[in-house]
């Protein structure tokens, strides 16, 4: 039966039409925020109606964010309301969906931080199983505390805030901020300094916007759609880029970009070293009975640090590469969740899982700010599958480092190959209509076997063709650690 006769598409929900969007923009558009608009011209009576409003918003967004902390469900900003409040429906849903990210991102970071806790304990267990009088102390998990909202910060999107140029000569905007009060918004009006103009001349506003309270002054945040011109050429050549944890990047012309061993994995066992200590040491001064509030504090300062590091060292790497390519068509995996788990799951990595996805972002926002062309294609099978003959089996990588096909003995260093074969993937749209492994798999066994009939017909005019973009010198410093599926 046809299914496109059979089934009637639904109609994509609000949250599937936000996620198209957020993708869509994601590719090419940069939006940039304009900060530090400082709200200094309203009259006080003005400001005591915001302060009034955000009061009533960010004790709601407290509520929920605590919430949505400890229920066992995603957190969902388009949740059912559940409290009572004073608010429109409209600023309690603005207040949902701040407190949803407020809430994914703590749950995010203590997940990282029991598995953390998790390898920590694996770690004893095993020094303990080798020698039972081990003097290491048994690590504990604490609980950790439920985030706390002190910065006065909403984010508002059109349903409550509006933008509105002003005709007046002395201000720049007026925001029009609906208030406690149904019908009586507030109109704040907005001055821009001379480097805002600047800035925004010619731009359009994105709707939303988002207002802080810093030492008792009301702060604005505008932002803008950016999109610069694209600058690769049609003809360009394409430069295939795997991403790993012994490389953060290898591309197809066999050149590699920064790790995440050496200097930031020792930093990252130091890190470990000195939190458990610390967590010795407050053990030690509870005992002594010290006050709960004046014991050390365990939190994880140093790991954040390590973790603005990482990302810091991913961008050079990125920039690095570009600067190699400049004029190349930039061709890279998709990295989904579970590939990320994959790539990391061979090395103490937990840490690394999480830092992993920051390299394809930080590809598509370079290239987008570079106005360089800058494509994603489905990784399935790349690092298994033999560029000439297409046969993909896991025998074919005999060590991390080295890819060696069993039928027709293609050789390559691996991550160079995957970034090769990543490459090629692009417009080849009979793979990117697979859905699924199997029938990318399917795709690839059919593939090799049209290639082995080729073989047999070209049989005696001599070796097959192969293709240049394979010749790759196979010295390599690294050993990498990954593999896909
Ligand atoms: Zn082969």
């Amino acid at each position: 039966m046809d299914r496109r006769v059979s089934q009637k598409p639904d109609e994509p929900t609000t949250d599937e039409k936000k996620k198209r969007k957020r993708k869509r923009k994601s590719k090419q558009t940069l939006t940039r925020a304009v900060p530090h608009i400082r709200l200094a011209e309203a009259n006080t009576g003005k400001h005591e109606a915001l302060d009034q409003l955000a009061d009533a918003f960010m004790a709601l967004t407290q509520q929920y964010v605590t919430l949505l902390c400890t229920q066992d469900a995603t957190p969902d900003g388009y949740m059912p309301p559940v409290y009572e409040s004073s608010l429109s429906e409209r600023w309690q849903r603005v207040a949902l969906q701040q407190a949803a990210g407020i809430a994914k991102a703590w749950r995010s970071n203590r997940q990282n931080a029991y598995a953390n806790y998790q390898h920590d304990h694996a770690a004893y267990a095993q020094a303990k199983e080798k020698n039972p009088q081990t003097k290491r102390k048994e690590p504990v998990w604490r609980a950790w505390n439920l985030p706390e909202l002190r910065v006065q910060s909403i984010q508002a999107n059109v349903n409550v805030v509006k933008l509105e140029p002003s005709e007046d000569s002395t201000f720049d905007y007026w925001l029009q901020v609906a208030t406690l009060e149904k019908g009586s918004p507030l109109r704040i009006p907005v001055k821009l300094a001379a480097y805002h103009k600047k800035v925004l001349t010619d731009r359009a506003l994105n709707t939303s916007v988002a207002l802080h309270k810093r030492k008792g002054t009301w702060w604005l945040t505008l932002s803008f759609d950016e999109e610069p011109p694209q600058r690769t050429e049609a003809e360009a050549s394409r430069v295939g880029v795997d991403v790993g944890i012994a490389n953060f990047l290898t591309t197809s012309d066999g050149k590699a970009y920064g790790t995440f061993h050496g200097k930031l994995a020792q930093k990252h066992k130091r890190d470990r070293e000195k939190r458990r200590c610390k967590a010795k040491l407050r053990a030690c001064l509870e005992k002594q009975g010290v006050p709960k509030d004046r014991l050390p504090s365990t939190s994880s300062e140093t790991s954040q640090r390590l973790s603005r590091q990482v990302k810091q060292d991913i961008n050079q790497a990125v920039n690095a590469m570009l600067k190699d390519h400049p004029d190349a068509r930039i061709i890279y995996e998709d990295l989904s969740v579970s590939s990320m788990r994959f790539k990391a799951k061979q090395m103490n990595a937990y840490l690394y899982a999480s830092q992993l996805g920051h390299i394809p972002d930080q590809l598509a926002w370079a290239c987008a700010r570079r106005g360089q062309a800058a494509h994603t294609v489905n990784p399935a099978y790349s690092s298994q599958e033999c560029p000439r003959c297409h046969y993909v089996d896991r025998a074919n990588r005999p060590t991390q480092k080295t890819f060696c096909c069993v039928v027709c003995g293609y050789r390559a260093h691996a991550d160079h190959k995957a970034a090769g074969t990543l490459a090629l993937r692009w417009g080849d749209t009979e793979l990117a209509e697979c859905r699924g492994l199997a029938a990318i798999k399917a795709l690839l066994v059919q593939r090799h076997e049209e290639w082995k009939k080729n073989q047999q017909r070209v049989k005696g005019n001599g070796p097959p063709l192969q293709l240049s973009l394979w010749d790759h010198p196979e010295e390599f410093l690294e050993t990498s650690h990954m593999k896909h599926f």
